[in-house]
């Protein structure tokens, strides 16, 4: 029995004291499980029966009128980012961003800093075009959130020490979007924007469907979060085997949804599964750059950054709280 929650931070409460997640507490790293029979693990959990809260893939009962959140003149933002969770997708930034900059999107790209962080000249040459960098995990070993706030501290701090750019990024995503109240805490104590929680997010660690039910940004503390609102591809495509035309109506719909209600349109596309290069990726290429025309040519969207959209709202945002 699920109550549905009517305030944003009441259902973002619920989802970072989710139970730990059973491949989180493996003797293991959990990517020794081959790619296949983790899919497979994922599908099977998310058979269960499907909590009451939140729908999938649209929630309306916190966002039930619209956020009147002003988007530098805009209804809604699209923010386009990129979780790079293998060292060899560092060589797909450059073929992805050729096709951005074509259509003048500027996007923003997650680095895990102890396994694929990235050189100097690679942030000067993406923060130079306008690009943003943000903080992906710290080991992207689903340990995070149960690792002691202490050490998470210490940890981030020998980061900082160690690099003369890391120190003024200031946006983080976990990895899995795993979550729990310690981590979210010492991230408030580091980081300004967050990108962590989703707002429905299916098959995912968690199992069935999992969220905040709110596409609109909030605040937790001084931390802006900007939750996860478009399905992701792995899920959609590896997990549950839709083709790239059904993704791109699923895309389609929540953006519908995102535009009517106000909100941030999350979109987090990993390059090992949509990029120019690799042949198993060329339909879900052809499918995201079809989507990316038809929404950048939208006249009520703002294509931005986490930084940008953090300061066009803040105003409308802390001035409605
Ligand atoms: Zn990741």
């Amino acid at each position: 029995m699920t109550v549905r929650p009517t305030s944003v931070r009441a259902a973002a409460a619920t989802y970072v004291q989710l139970p730990r997640p059973l491949f989180s507490r493996l003797p293991f790293d959990y990517r020794r499980i081959p790619e296949k029979a983790r899919s497979g693990l994922l599908r099977l959990a998310a058979t269960r029966a499907a909590p009451a809260f939140p729908r999938w893939p649209i929630e309306t009962t916190i966002d039930a009128t619209p956020s009147g959140i002003d988007y530098a003149g805009k209804r809604f933002a699209l923010l386009l980012t990129h979780d790079i969770d293998s060292r060899a997708e560092l060589d797909l930034i450059e073929p992805i961003r050729a096709r951005e900059r074509e259509l003048g999107i500027r996007s923003a790209f997650g680095f895990i800093p102890e396994m694929t962080w990235p050189t100097d000249r690679l942030v000067d040459t993406l923060l130079g075009e306008g690009c943003q960098v943000y903080w992906h995990d710290l080991a992207h070993d689903a340990q995070l959130p149960w690792t002691t706030a202490q050490e998470v501290r210490q940890r981030i701090a020998a980061i900082d020490a160690a690099s003369t750019w890391a120190p003024r990024i200031t946006t983080f995503r976990s990895g899995q979007l795993l979550m729990s109240p310690s981590l979210l805490s010492v991230l408030g104590e580091r980081f300004a924007i967050d990108l962590s929680i989703p707002d429905s997010e299916r098959g995912g660690p968690y199992g069935t469907v999992a969220g905040c039910g709110s596409v609109v940004p909030f605040r937790i503390g001084r931390l802006l979060e900007l939750p996860m609102t478009m399905p992701q591809d792995y899920y959609l495509a590896r997990v549950f085997g839709l083709n790239p035309r059904s993704i791109y109506d699923v895309w389609s719909v929540k953006l519908d949804h995102i535009a009517r209600v106000g909100g941030v349109a999350v979109l987090n596309s990993h390059p090992v599964w949509i990029n120019p290069v690799d042949r198993h990726a060329a339909g879900m290429w052809a499918m995201y750059q079809r989507f990316l025309e038809v929404a950048v040519a939208r006249d009520d969207v703002l294509v931005s950054t986490p930084d940008e959209v953090s300061r066009a709202i803040s105003a409308s945002l802390d001035g409605a709280a």
